[in-house]
């Protein structure tokens, strides 16, 4: 996507909202990427109108409470949604693909332990169905960055799959590496690779997900161009990023040079972990270091 910058400015990337909606969806297909990773196809009358423009967009999935059932809904206002207090339990995810012309919404989730979003994934019936709130923004990073950097475990990897098929498809020449951490060889996936891209996957081996350092340790032999047209990327488990972003700064990246998420913590449920979606926007647009 070309944006405004020129061969003289520094490039940042962008904060981009969208009319966020709520909607029913039903879930039309469940299959296995790998072992670990589940794929979910959302579909049904109500996906007219969804849109999804930025590779690492999320929706919010929302549940009935596992322990009472009680399911409390946001509603439509204006192109905003107001959320129930107390709402129900809602869980961010990466739109993996959206075929407007099938109506399909597809999801990669990581299968897991304990979480009331994989355990849906996993044994949902075909034919049920699921709230689903957003895109409500994205995060737009210029072209004029010539060289980008994508580093994430398997939470993230939807996103850095759906961005580097972006980037293939696109006709600016981007080069750079993404680094995935996943469990074992199992569970590396086919991925579209943009030329001038390399992909290197860190196996986390029988560690437990979210305790190691493998990304971190691969940043450190990654040398980031010093020209002011280099990007990174990280969406994984939040302790990476302290690390990270050292590794970022060391590097001379600046804010608006480097977008690094917190997909999840290690212990701690989707609720207990900060509203990402709106502290991300809040501190994008005071331009604070995330
Ligand atoms: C913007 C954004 C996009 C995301 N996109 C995706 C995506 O496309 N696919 C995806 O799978 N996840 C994605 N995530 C992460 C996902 O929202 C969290 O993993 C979420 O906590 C899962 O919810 P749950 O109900 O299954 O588990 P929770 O109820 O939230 O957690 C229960 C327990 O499981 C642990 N846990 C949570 N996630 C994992 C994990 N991945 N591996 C091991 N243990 C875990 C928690 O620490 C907790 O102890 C995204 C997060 C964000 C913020």
């Amino acid at each position: 996507m070309e944006t405004p910058s020129t061969a003289t400015e520094r490039p940042t990337n962008e904060l981009v909202r969208f009319p966020i909606r709520i909607r029913e969806l039903t879930l039309l297909r469940r299959s296995q990427v790998t072992p670990l990773m589940i794929r979910i196809v959302l579909g049904g009358p109500q996906h007219e109108g969804f849109e999804s423009h930025i590779a690492d967009e999320h929706v919010k999935l929302i549940f009935p409470d596992p322990e009472t059932g009680r399911l409390a809904v946001p509603t439509q206002d204006g192109d905003r949604l107001a959320w129930p207090r107390p709402g129900s339990p809602a869980r961010d995810y990466t739109v993996r693909q959206y075929d407007r012309d099938a109506g399909e919404v597809t999801i990669d989730v990581v299968a897991h332990e304990g979480g009331i979003a994989a355990t849906w994934a996993a044994t949902a019936e075909i034919g049920s169905t699921i709230w689903v709130a957003g895109p409500p923004r994205g995060i737009l990073i210029p072209d004029s960055f010539t060289w980008q950097a994508y580093l994430a475990d398997e939470t993230g990897l939807p996103a850095v799959a759906r961005r580097l098929e972006e980037l293939a498809a696109g006709s600016v020449p981007v080069r750079g590496v993404a680094v995935i951490e996943v469990r074992n060889a199992e569970e590396e996936q086919e991925l579209i690779v943009p030329e001038g891209f390399e992909v290197r996957w860190v196996h986390r081996g029988d560690a437990r997900p979210g305790t190691t350092r493998l990304l971190a340790e691969a940043a450190r032999e990654i040398e980031i161009p010093r020209d002011g047209r280099a990007y990174a990327w990280f969406g994984g488990e939040s302790g990476s990023i302290k690390p990270l972003r050292a590794w970022a700064k060391a590097a001379g990246l600046t804010k608006g040079q480097f977008d690094f998420v917190g997909y999840w913590r290690a212990g701690a449920a989707g609720d207990e972990v900060e509203h990402h979606g709106v502290i991300h926007a809040l501190k994008h647009l005071l331009r604070i270091d995330h």
